[in-house]
């Protein structure tokens, strides 16, 4: 029996469970994939916006500005990668200027401190390949990035720590209240008993919505696919670069990541949730980053991904109480800026949803802080040879391209939430994410999960769901 059920394992349902175990709760997670971090969470563009676009007096713009202020602190104490780099909305002609000043003037309005306007010859000291067709920008100084499945996985890895309790491969079929006490049961016949359910289900949270009757809610998906250049073309930009928005969102941006790479996207494809890339998707995010910037370094691209935003026809946030059944809380609807959001979004969720439904005694024994997935490449030599002296497993390079140890593989299936296949492993360590994509280094990290978790290498998989590397032993 559990306090709190969490469904959705992603950046949301994440750091809303972290939250909650700041309090004296019984919280549960519920994932239905066989790893955290599987939606929308995984596949963004990692910023932390400022919160200059959303509307005024929205959900999201409110919780934008707060969790963007959030954001740097949670980050330290869960060791998760995080820059201030600033950003630029940069206009090409007098209609985006006009733009520009509409969008200083709702940012003022929705808080966000130190937006300026830059003239071309600024902009041009601040961007040394930015376009010549680019003639002025926005700069807001609080705009950051964020690695967001680091960001996801380590809000996880702290709350179990913390006790939270997580349940993979649960996928929520059905929602009954008898007596108070929710009973949340699994396609595969598997149930969880709690006293409150809150829906983070992502692009099935209109579905999850209507297990409980609130057909009120219904979210959509809007496809964006990317372009990733090599860490070795990372300082091409600087602070990250939008065109001024549209009906769809935010348009193609260039950024750094938080990771030191450069990443070219999203496009906005409505009604798509498939995270296929296209020909006619790709050649879209090419043309706009050649429009924003002199010669991108696309010689330089490791792949290609798409995510799914999932947007509610209200276009925000609905983070609420269930309007039919007490002790349900919908967080639906959690599109862009949601990475941004989730620490706001998670405070608010616990202290007041939640809160106002259980008492809330702080948890003494809770402890925030979580030593970053992987940094032994970060380390001074001095530093290294200490570790490989008490751990020798430190003193292998597993991942080349990276500079991934052994030593961090087996930290990550160990550790929580556990890797259970090669996916898993790349997204907390970064083994695999460099330019050979894990060519390399795929087979040697099959083998050292297979180890540890006792399994044949060929049951071991790239990413859940049959996704089988090898078909069988040869003689
Ligand atoms: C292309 C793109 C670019 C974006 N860029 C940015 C950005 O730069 N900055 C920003 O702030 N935001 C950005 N966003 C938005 C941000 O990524 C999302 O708002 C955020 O990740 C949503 O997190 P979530 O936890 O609500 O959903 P998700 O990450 O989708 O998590 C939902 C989870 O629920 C699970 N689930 C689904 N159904 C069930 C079920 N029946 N039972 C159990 N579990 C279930 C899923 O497997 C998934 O793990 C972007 C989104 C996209 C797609």
């Amino acid at each position: 029996m559990f306090d709190v059920i969490v469904i959705g394992g992603g950046v949301t349902g994440g750091l809303v469970l972290r939250e909650l175990t700041k309090y004296r709760l019984r919280a549960a997670l519920l994932e239905k994939e066989n790893d955290v971090c599987m939606g929308a969470s995984k596949a963004n563009s990692g910023i932390v916006h400022a919160g200059f676009d959303a509307a005024p007096d929205s959900l999201k713009a409110k919780f934008n500005v707060l969790g963007n202020k959030m954001m740097p602190q949670v980050c330290r104490e869960l060791g998760v990668k995080y820059k201030n780099n600033g950003s630029l909305v940069v206009a090409f002609s007098d209609e985006d200027v006009k733009q520009l000043n509409e969008l200083k003037a709702r940012g003022k309005k929705n808080g966000v401190e130190g937006l300026e306007i830059l003239d071309k010859t600024r902009l041009k000291e601040t961007e040394k390949n930015i376009s010549d067709e680019a003639v002025a920008a926005l700069y807001a100084p609080t705009g950051g990035i964020v690695c967001p499945y680091e960001l996801t996985i380590a809000a996880i890895g702290n709350a179990m720590d913390n006790g939270a309790e997580l349940f993979t491969d649960f996928e929520v079929v059905s929602i009954r209240k008898q007596r108070d006490i929710f009973t949340v049961s699994a396609a595969d016949g598997r149930s969880v008993e709690g006293r409150i359910v809150i829906n983070c289900a992502g692009l099935a949270s209109g579905k999850i919505a209507s297990l409980v009757g609130d057909d009120y809610i219904t979210v959509n998906g809007r496809k964006g696919e990317y372009i990733l250049l090599d860490r070795e073309s990372g300082d091409f930009v600087n602070h990250t670069l939008f065109f001024t928005p549209t009906r769809l969102g935010k348009g193609i941006l260039v950024t750094q990541t938080a990771d030191n790479n450069i990443l070219l996207g999203p496009t906005a494809e409505e009604g798509i949730t498939d995270t296929a890339t296209s020909t006619d998707g790709l050649a879209f995010v090419i043309e706009k980053a050649r429009k924003m910037c002199k010669n991108p370094p696309l010689f330089n691209t490791i792949t290609s991904f798409a995510g799914v935003r999932a947007y509610s026809d209200k276009h925000d946030f609905i983070i609420e109480e269930s309007k039919n059944v007490k002790g349900v809380i919908h967080c639906a609807g959690i599109e862009s800026p949601g990475l941004t959001a989730s620490p706001a979004i998670a405070k608010y969720v616990a202290e007041t949803l939640v809160g106002g439904m259980l008492p809330l005694t702080k948890n003494d024994k809770f402890n925030g802080i979580r030593t970053p997935g992987y940094f032994f490449k970060d380390l001074s030599i001095e530093e290294k040879n200490e570790i490989i002296q008490h751990d020798s497993s430190y003193g292998k390079i597993v991942c080349r391209c990276e500079q991934i140890t052994e030593g961090e593989i087996l930290r990550a299936i160990r550790e929580n939430p556990p890797a259970k296949d090669i996916d898993g492993v790349k997204r907390r360590t970064r083994a695999g994410m460099g330019r050979c994509q894990g060519g390399f280094c795929q087979p040697y990290v099959a083998e050292l999960i297979a180890k540890e978790q006792n399994k044949r290498l060929d049951e071991i998989t790239k990413s859940g769901k049959g996704s089988y590397l090898l078909t069988g032993v040869t003689k």
